[in-house]
């Protein structure tokens, strides 16, 4: 395990918790030794819920060792999963020094969340033995891990990956191509910066927006609020990364941007989308019923269905797994693709060109409003969802 933040000590913890030996490196000791008390901490509260012995958390920690030498950390690997911060020159740079050390037979898997495997793995004199492995914070609770295709990766090494994710007691899914989001995210996060680019030409209120959510959609904290929750300076280095690989889809919305740069940053400093005077998230006052008519809160699911027609359509992802992915990725009930099926393919089309009449003006969203021609193609062969039988999935009459 090469780097043990946030990610990496969780990723080390389940590892060793399903009895591989794992060495861990760091470039600090004390960042090592505040790992393995995180670790302790962890495998402690699993005890305590009596969902592990103590068996357990002693073979655990055994199974852990830990090192700041690169050499002895990968000399011996199997399999090595990279968690370093999310800088593209820094994970080519350590893959390039993991390929020199690292048996030639083992494969190298990154976290990383946004960067292209491809420019990762080229790096490596082994680009078929690199690979994504995503998991989702945090690592010890969360079941999904996407397993990710650079364009030279083997099949073998997708296979011995997804069936490593398994050992871990991990549901994997599977995305043939490195584009950017993978499959939950570029799936779930377009939607909050089209509605952000709606607030920007003064089209909607966030309170408008978020009432409709709250109260129509059951969405407990909107869309902005939760982005003020979150961070706005955290969506925005996510969406950052949208922007830089397809800025002609994923440009930033300006106010994102402008309340960054004003500091503005959400509940942690006080003000972001609403005010915080505690510093502490509430639902604001502003939010009621009759700002709720004004927004249509499944305008979010419209376009994260448009983003996973294309995956299915471009054969990155099946609607299987990307129903799974969203729904293990953002703990919602139903899957994007199950619910076109539900609501019907005519109606999702229906109401994404008018969202597109309506707002594909706006230069930045056309791309993205604009149905997908699979969509269409499922029209014309009658593929309508439930009603018909076949949509994204077959039924039985
Ligand atoms: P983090 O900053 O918490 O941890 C990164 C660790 O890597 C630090 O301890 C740092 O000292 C260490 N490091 C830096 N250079 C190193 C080197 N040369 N060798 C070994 N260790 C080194 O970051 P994180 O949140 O754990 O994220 C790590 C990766 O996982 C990123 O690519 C990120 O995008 C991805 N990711 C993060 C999350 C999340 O929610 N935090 C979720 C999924 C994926």
């Amino acid at each position: 395990m090469i780097g043990a933040g946030t990610m990496g000590h969780g990723i080390a913890q389940i590892c060793a918790m399903a009895g591989f030996t794992v060495w861990m490196r760091d470039i600090k000791r004390e960042f090592l030794d505040n790992a393995m008390q995180r670790i302790k901490w962890s495998l402690g509260k699993l005890f305590e819920k009596r969902k592990i012995t103590q068996e357990t958390v002693d073979k655990t920690l055994g199974n852990i060792r830990t090192t700041i030498d690169l050499k002895e950390a990968v000399e011996n690997a199997d399999f090595v999963i990279e968690a370093v911060p999310e800088n593209l020159e820094l994970k080519k740079k350590i893959f390039r020094e993991m390929d020199e050390i690292a048996p030639k037979e083992s494969i190298l898997a990154s976290n990383t969340s946004a960067l292209p495997i491809s420019e990762i793995a080229e790096s490596t004199g082994r680009p078929d033995k690199v690979v994504g492995m995503h998991f989702f914070n945090p690592p010890q609770i969360m079941k999904l891990v996407e397993v990710i295709y650079g364009c030279k990766t083997s099949d073998e090494t997708v296979k011995t990956t997804f069936d490593l994710a398994r050992k871990l007691g991990k549901e994997p899914i599977i995305c043939r191509k490195d584009v950017v989001g993978f499959v939950a995210n570029r799936v779930m996060n377009p939607p909050a910066n089209v509605l952000a680019w709606l607030i920007s030409e003064g089209i909607f209120k966030p309170e408008e927006i978020d009432s409709a959510s709250f109260f129509k959609g059951g969405q407990r904290m909107g869309v902005f609020g939760l982005i003020d929750f979150v961070g706005i300076d955290v969506q925005y280095s996510v969406l950052k990364f949208f922007e830089e690989r397809e800025p002609e889809r994923f440009e930033v919305a300006p106010i994102i941007k402008e309340k960054v740069e004003k500091g503005e940053l959400g509940v942690k400093t006080g003000k972001g989308f609403y005010e915080y005077p505690d510093k502490k998230w509430q639902i604001p006052s502003s939010w009621s019923k009759e700002l709720a008519e004004k927004f249509n809160p499944l305008w979010s699911m419209l376009i994260s269905i448009n983003m996973a027609s294309e995956l299915v359509a471009e054969k990155i992802a099946t609607p299987e797994d990307i129903d799974k992915a969203v729904k293990l990725g953002f703990n919602i009930p139903i899957g994007v693709l199950e619910f076109a099926d539900q609501i019907g393919i005519d109606t999702v089309v229906k109401q994404l060109e008018e969202l597109s009449k309506k707002y594909g003006h706006i230069d930045k969203l056309r791309n993205i409003l604009n149905p997908h021609p699979l969509l269409y193609e499922m029209l014309k062969e009658n593929k309508l969802g439930k009603k018909s039988g076949e949509g994204f999935y077959k039924y039985k009459k």
